[in-house]
């Protein structure tokens, strides 16, 4: 069984079934990282999957509390459960990801489009930037903004600069866009998709929080 960075192809891609890390980064620091299981590392598209009750790491204060916007003294715990399977699509070029999330009894419940940096390779898989505004699409295609509040929040902290939040928002309005079209991914298409049996329940591996 692959176990990491360990596995990768003459072209520098990972394998399906190869355990990543995917981290956010704030100013150079992680901030969050999640590992994951490849199911597909390709020129035009990465996919990921995290099965249920994958164990992460998450910035939390210092009364212990996880936090949304950095803050003095912010420190990393490896000790977040994700709470549903997800699987993931990433684009070389585009600040989005679009995540599928399943319920125990492999339901499918919604695209939901985290706003992010283009994925930035490193030896153990992928960091990025979160842009704080996200886009929760319904399995009917319904959608709503989720998190407008800490994107203008963070604006006031000048964490973020007006354009730049102004450019996330336009970012959203493209995924509005793509998602009420029914364009792919939000055409239904793996919304039946099951992850292969023999993949790992992903653990961190010795440096993802360098
Ligand atoms: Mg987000």
């Amino acid at each position: 069984m692959a176990t990491g960075s360990v596995y990768r192809d003459p072209v520098g891609r990972w394998r399906p079934g190869d355990v990543v890390v995917l981290r956010e980064r704030w100013r150079g620091r992680v901030w969050a990282a999640r590992p994951a299981v490849v199911v597909r590392d390709e020129p035009e598209v990465r996919m990921f999957h995290v099965p249920a009750g994958t164990r992460y790491a998450v910035a939390r204060g210092r009364d212990g509390s996880p936090l949304a916007l950095p803050e003095d003294g912010w420190t990393l715990a490896h000790d977040a459960l994700a709470p549903e399977r997800v699987l993931s699509f990433a684009w070389p070029g585009v600040a989005h990801a679009v995540l599928l999330r399943f319920d125990p009894a492999d339901r499918f419940l919604g695209w939901y489009v985290n706003l992010q940096s283009p994925l930035e390779a490193t030896p153990i898989g992928f960091d990025y930037v979160d842009h704080l505004l996200d886009v929760l699409v319904a399995p009917d295609r319904t959608w709503r903004l989720h998190d407008e509040e800490l994107l203008e929040e963070a604006v006031r902290r000048g964490l973020f600069s007006p354009a730049q939040a102004g450019a996330v928002r336009d970012e959203a309005a493209r995924v509005v866009r793509a998602a009420e079209a029914g364009r792919p991914p939000f055409d239904g298409s793996w919304t039946r998709w099951r992850p292969d049996p023999a993949w790992p329940v992903p653990t961190l591996p010795p440096g993802w929080d360098a």
